[in-house]
């Protein structure tokens, strides 16, 4: 018999339930116990959902970051919060974004706010964790009472749990040395809290516990296999049996170690991994569990289960009992249930599956695996039609578009003139101060906005009231931009609900759900849509509101558009052609929007690209690859204007460090990037790359309701101009303003203003420090 298991369930809610009460918690529209209570139905919500699995995820519900949640369990909080007294969850939130609950942190006397914990991006995914920061002396204590809990509340409800942790040598990889000290010399203190956790859970009645070891799937070198080997013989004489977890990814090199260390279970990703299963098998030794990941938690495709099964039955057959089934990563990349879905054009509908759906395929697979595929052939024989449907329609592929690629040749990535070139034209042309602000694009996306944006959707709102309504919005954002005196203006942004959403409603190759939310950090959710064809731009998406805002000032007004590479992590992709392919077509799109714009007389044009990292393949030997695509599709959708015409481009929250070199290939004329929560470590990168062009490194942590202080901000900026000269560097915060408030957003960039302000009367100073 094989066991069926999960290793996590989206926690945000179908409803994004979690979203709007942790929200309206911290604006103190309801009790910290409302938002608890909370977090108890979800949890008893999602384990029902769950229950035609042998074993159920416990400890996987977060009240924003698992990761921050580990931290916690291990008593790991940096000593910047600890003399906060108030309740746990609200420390807990004030780590996660620099303050809590107004209430709570008045309660506790503590209204100052501090500065939330570093956010990274978590692997390959456009999730964000906080990321844990280590000290030579950093200490550790066990709080399990999260997991108890909770383990407790399973129990109740007659679930068979299995909590889950993050194992103690990625949460050390994952975590940042503050102090330079060398992080594995904490590893014996770690294992010493883990292997607390780990009695404190067999005692509460816990026989299995999934310890997740994604770092296995990565390129680690020797020391942190090391760590792997001393953690895991510590771990034996504790009274669980560990389920070793690794996602998103092979295990390749790390195969033998992953498939040895003393353990009762392995879990590999079963997709990414497929290929190296059967000699993975040859590796371990007789008597551990092997838990396939075999339905794909990184998109929302239906799998097909009749070709899966023929793969499973001969392993099935081998391992008997010793073969375990789940999903091969978490599901919290996913949205929670296609069924609530109205909208849906219903010949896509069946070619997908959500979470729910995800999990009733392990059901099909399980039970035709355990009672033979008869007994599932109704499933197996519609979810068989699905995927036939999916090769053979019509509507995946457009030959205008396949012959437009085609026929590409290689100057269309090239610029007229280099950078040294250009910028003596835009200079002319834009006459710019030094140290020029500006902001990222988006301005707060108010409830009115929203309210008006929904409205016009459901059809309540005829199409000028909304037009005029936007535009009203677009005026008060030039105009609060031209009162704070900044130099390069935008428009607010005010039309778009999410920055790949906006632009895959006007493409044709893209669908939409109603209810697809995936969490990307806390309780900001983001709603990916599904590129299912290939990709066409039947008429301009952004020109008339730009010429609008425009038309207001006589300062340039940055045209802003999604880059292809962007619009391709963060959508939901079609899996039956190369990524690099599907990017050359945003690519093409999205160059045609640029040279509308130029030709409208937009000046500046912004190609956001913040989730080119993201789609970085975790080992090193296929990196150069997808860089390689990835700048070769950024350059084509940019590099068609003229040399009067300046090109900006934006990322944020990943390490950008090590893909300096790519970034500089982009040949953007002005890179806006976030700096701020790490405190312009990424400069660090200019010590070892003279990167060629101009640079805003973010001065303003937008995640963090706190007001930036000025001469902070004048501060961070002299040590950005200790590597690169005054004369290109721009002043500005870290991403868009959509998740703030009107309030904290003038206070702020009045204080950005007036730090640029300072800077210029700095110049020749800045520039020699
Ligand atoms: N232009 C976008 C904005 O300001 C960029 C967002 C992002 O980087 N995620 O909202
Ligand atoms: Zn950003």
């Amino acid at each position: 018999m094989v066991t069926l298991h999960n290793l996590g369930f989206p926690r945000i809610g179908a409803q994004r339930e979690l979203k709007f009460g942790l929200e309206s918690y911290w604006k103190g529209q309801s009790t910290r116990d409302e938002l608890k209570l909370l977090g108890q139905r979800l949890r008893h919500q999602h384990w029902q959902q769950q229950n035609q699995l042998d074993w159920l995820p416990v400890g996987d519900f977060s009240f924003y970051d698992q990761v921050l949640d580990m931290s916690l369990t291990l008593g790991h909080i940096p000593n910047r919060f600890r003399d906060f007294n108030g309740d746990a969850l609200d420390q807990y939130f004030r780590i996660a974004r620099g303050r809590s609950a107004l209430d709570a942190e008045q309660q506790a006397r503590c209204v100052e706010g501090v500065a939330a914990g570093e956010m990274t991006k978590w692997f390959d995914t456009n999730y964000h964790y906080i990321v844990p920061e280590f000290k030579a002396d950093t200490s550790f204590e066990l709080d399990a009472s999260r997991l108890l809990t909770e383990l407790e509340e399973s129990k109740k409800l007659g679930i068979r749990g299995k909590p889950v942790i993050i194992g103690p040598v990625s949460y050390l990889y994952l975590g940042k040395s503050k102090d330079g000290s060398d992080k594995l010399q904490l590893l014996p203190r770690l294992i010493e809290v883990y292997a607390a956790l780990l009695h404190e859970l067999a005692k509460a009645g816990a026989q299995w516990v999934q310890i997740d070891e994604p770092i296995l799937v990565t390129d680690i070198n020797n020391p942190w296999r090391h760590a792997l080997e001393q953690t895991y013989h510590n771990f034996k004489a504790c009274p669980i049996k560990i389920l070793l977890t690794t996602y998103f990814g092979a295990l390749q090199e790390n195969a033998w170690l992953a498939a040895n260390l003393p353990v009762a279970g392995l879990h590999v990703d079963g997709i990414a991994g497929r290929d190296e299963i059967l000699s993975l098998i040859g590796l371990m030794p007789e008597f551990k569990i092997l838990s396939l990941g075999v339905i794909n938690g990184r998109n929302i495709w239906a799998t097909d289960l009749n070709a899966t099964l023929n793969w499973l039955k001969p392993i099935a057959k081998r391992l008997g009992n010793r073969l375990w089934l789940a999903p091969n990563c978490s599901l919290i990349h996913v949205p929670v249930d296609l069924s609530l879905e109205t909208n849906l054009d219903s010949e896509i509908q069946h070619w997908l599956a959500f979470a729910t759906q995800k999990l009733n395929e392990l059901h099909i697979l399980g039970t035709a695996l355990n009672y033979g595929s008869e007994t599932a052939a109704d499933a197996l024989e519609k979810n068989r039609l699905a995927i036939v449907s999916r090769r053979e329609s019509r509507r995946v592929t457009r030959h205008e578009t396949q012959s437009a690629i085609n026929t590409l040749c290689t100057t269309m990535g090239q610029r007229q003139s280099n950078y040294a070139q250009r910028n003596k034209v835009q200079q002319k042309q834009l006459n710019l101060p030094l140290f020029p602000t500006t902001t990222i694009g988006s301005f707060p996306q108010t409830p009115e906005i929203r309210k008006t944006r929904q409205l016009w959707k459901s059809g309540q709102l005829k199409h000028n009231a909304y037009t005029a309504a936007m535009q009203s919005e677009i005026k008060r954002c030039i105009d609060a931009q031209k009162k704070l005196d900044l130099d390069v203006l935008v428009h607010g942004e005010a039309e778009r609900n999410d920055m790949v959403e906006y632009f895959g409603e006007q493409l044709e190759g893209y669908a939409f759900s109603q209810l697809g939310w995936v969490q990307s950090y806390g309780s900001r959710c983001v709603k990916p849509p599904i590129l299912f064809g290939d990709i066409h731009r039947p008429k301009a998406m952004t020109v008339d509101w730009a010429c609008y805002a425009q038309s207001l000032t006589n300062k340039p007004v940055k045209g802003m558009l999604t880059g292809p590479v962007t619009m391709l992590n963060w959508s939901f992709v079609r899996d039956d052609q190369a990524r690099s392919l599907t990017c050359k077509q945003l690519a093409l799109a999205i160059r045609a929007e640029v040279l509308d714009l130029e030709k409208a007389g937009i000046q500046i044009i912004q190609i956001d690209e913040p989730a080119l990292r993201e789609g970085l393949p975790l080992r090193q030997s296929q990196q150069s690859a997808y860089l390689q695509w990835a700048v070769e599709a950024f350059r084509l959708s940019a590099n068609g204007v003229q040399d009067a015409t300046q090109i900006h481009t934006h990322m944020c929250y990943s390490e950008f460090n090590d893909i300096m070199p790519a970034i500089a290939e982009l040949d953007a004329d002005v890179i806006t990037i976030e700096t701020s929560r790490s405190d312009m470590e990424l400069l660090e990168a200019f010590d070892h790359f003279n990167y060629p062009n101009e640079i805003g490194p973010g001065i303003y942590d937008i995640h963090s309701p706190n007001i930036p202080a000025k001469c902070r901000m004048v501060e961070l900026m002299i040590k950005a101009a200790r590597r690169i000269p005054a004369n290109r560097l721009w002043v500005n915060p870290d991403c868009g303003l959509k998740t703030r408030q009107w309030d904290e957003v003038i206070p702020a960039l009045q204080a950005m203003v007036t730090a640029a302000q300072e800077l210029r009367g700095l110049e020749y100073d800045a520039a020699t420090v």
